[in-house]
């Protein structure tokens, strides 16, 4: 199976008017539960790796098993992305080992921490899009910071403080200037499990404020400087139900104040532009729930094959059902993959006529 570019996936889905689950694997586990989901329901898929998961895995095993699910899985048209690619050098490294699409975030330093300027976002981002291009894969830009409380991309920075949002008057002057195919918006949501930083008063976490109406107002742009249908991706989107997290606390976890994106919101950005929903910690989450139940009801089970199952087949409902709300599911098969050669030649077309 030829993997598919994240550009033409992206823009199906513009046309149809649905948004694409972009979820993240680090073993073999995820990458089998996100492909049977993704061939049961005829949904095209993104895989996304992060430079976590290829040093948890190790680049080669991770690449093998993502070929092992296209040879599995034939009919499913699956886009492989780099996410939160910290330089050239790792989006290059990246593209070196078949990924079809890449994601340069330049709203930070490589060390994923301290905050960038815009002219050093333009020009790194636009570095790899020449270099992308070239091959004909899809690049990712970000404009604006996305926070997180857990470690890893974007820690310590308050997402819902608006100096870090996305400025609606300069997503078209970025993607202009660095010819991106897609852009990461930064509206309020954050990665991990905690999203929030509202409280009522008996001390319960609230959704998190979301500034939703910049969607609009950033694809509107968009479209008036002749960027029409501007596929927007959604960062740190799961939306940490609190029957799992209840069901993780039942057997033994300790989350507190756990707290996600509604569903709703995520549809709302959808019918505004978003294409590509990230989710990684509903996955987590899921996993969790499904190995802590099976070894706290029978402590005397020691055989990983035991609790894995459970957690495979609890990520494949969970994909599933986000596949069905994101609306991606039976757009599978609509159109006939380009290909990174087909999409390569188009650049270049694109390129002459400008
Ligand atoms: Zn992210």
């Amino acid at each position: 199976m030829p993997l598919v570019t994240m550009r033409q996936v992206l823009e199906e889905a513009a046309k149809g008017g649905y948004g694409v689950g972009a979820f993240n694997v680090n073993n073999m586990e995820q990458v089998q539960a996100i492909m049977a989901a993704a061939e049961e329901l005829d949904a095209p898929v993104i895989l996304q790796v992060s430079r976590g998961a290829l040093k948890y895995a190790d680049v080669i095993y991770l690449r093998k098993v993502i070929e092992a699910a296209t040879e599995r899985h034939p009919d499913v048209r699956a886009v492989v992305h780099l996410d939160h690619g910290n330089s050239p050098e790792t989006c290059e490294m990246a593209m070196d080992l078949g990924f079809t699409s890449v994601m340069m975030d330049g709203s930070l330093h490589p060390d994923g921490k301290t905050i960038a300027d815009y002219a050093y976002n333009v020009e790194v981002t636009a570095k790899v899009v020449e270099m992308a291009h070239a091959r004909g894969v899809t690049v990712e830009g970000e404009l604006g910071a996305l926070g997180g409380i857990e470690d890893g991309h974007g820690a310590g920075i308050d997402a819902e403080d608006d100096k870090y949002l996305t400025e609606p008057g300069q997503a078209v002057d970025f993607v202009r200037q660095t010819g991106i195919d897609c852009l990461a918006v930064a509206i309020g949501t954050s990665h991990g499990a905690y999203k929030t930083l509202r409280y009522d008063k008996a001390g319960n976490a609230l959704p998190p404020r979301l500034a939703l109406d910049r969607i609009e107002q950033i694809t509107a742009n968009l479209a008036a400087a002749g960027y029409k249908a501007f596929p927007l991706v959604m960062h740190g989107s799961s939306s940490v139900p609190q029957d799992i997290i209840a069901e993780v606390n039942k057997y033994g976890g300790k989350l507190k104040n756990a707290m996600g994106v509604p569903m709703e919101d995520i549809q709302f950005g959808i019918q505004r532009g978003v294409r590509k929903i990230n989710v990684d910690t509903d996955g987590r989450l899921v996993m969790t729930a499904a190995i802590r139940r099976v070894l706290w009801e029978h402590p005397e089970l020691f055989d990983p094959r035991d609790y894995l199952k459970e957690a495979r087949s609890a990520l494949k409902k969970l994909i599933a059902e986000k596949m069905r709300d994101f609306g991606q599911a039976g757009h599978g098969h609509d159109y006939e993959p380009i290909g990174l050669d087909g999409m390569r030649m188009q650049y270049a077309r694109e390129a002459a006529a400008r």
